[in-house]
């Protein structure tokens, strides 16, 4: 099990920015229309492992489907930054788009593939 580091990132402009503690053992390369779409690929968080450090006002929140997944982008720049989730049993979950984190090397990443379209 790899170890759980504090890492911090932001959307493109650099508007919202975050801290997060994670080891980044499971990441999504998810087949759904709006992981897709958006490029995203999602690490799962608990909320206290997730803090916002600025922007939290310059959020744009984005609902489809179900409306199950709360998509959190910059206004300014579009970057989705994270999402707002449950797990099965409805504890809350933060998805936080690994794309985003400081100097993040997605080909080093293992992924985990996910059948998102066929959900
Ligand atoms: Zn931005």
């Amino acid at each position: 099990m790899a170890e759980s580091k504090t890492l911090t990132g932001g959307c493109h402009c650099g508007l919202v920015r975050f801290e997060c503690t994670t080891d980044l053992s499971m990441v999504t390369a998810c087949n759904c229309s709006i992981c897709t779409k958006r490029g995203l690929h999602f690490t799962f968080v608990a909320p206290e492992r997730f803090q916002l450090r600025a922007g939290e006002d310059n959020l744009k929140e984005y609902l489809f489907n179900k409306h199950a997944i709360r998509h959190q982008s910059c206004n300014d720049c579009s970057v989705e930054v994270f999402a707002h989730g449950n797990k099965a049993d409805g504890t809350p979950v933060i998805a936080l788009n690994v794309n985003c984190i400081d100097g993040i090397d997605l080909a080093s990443l293992k992924m985990t593939p996910i059948d998102g379209r066929n959900r």
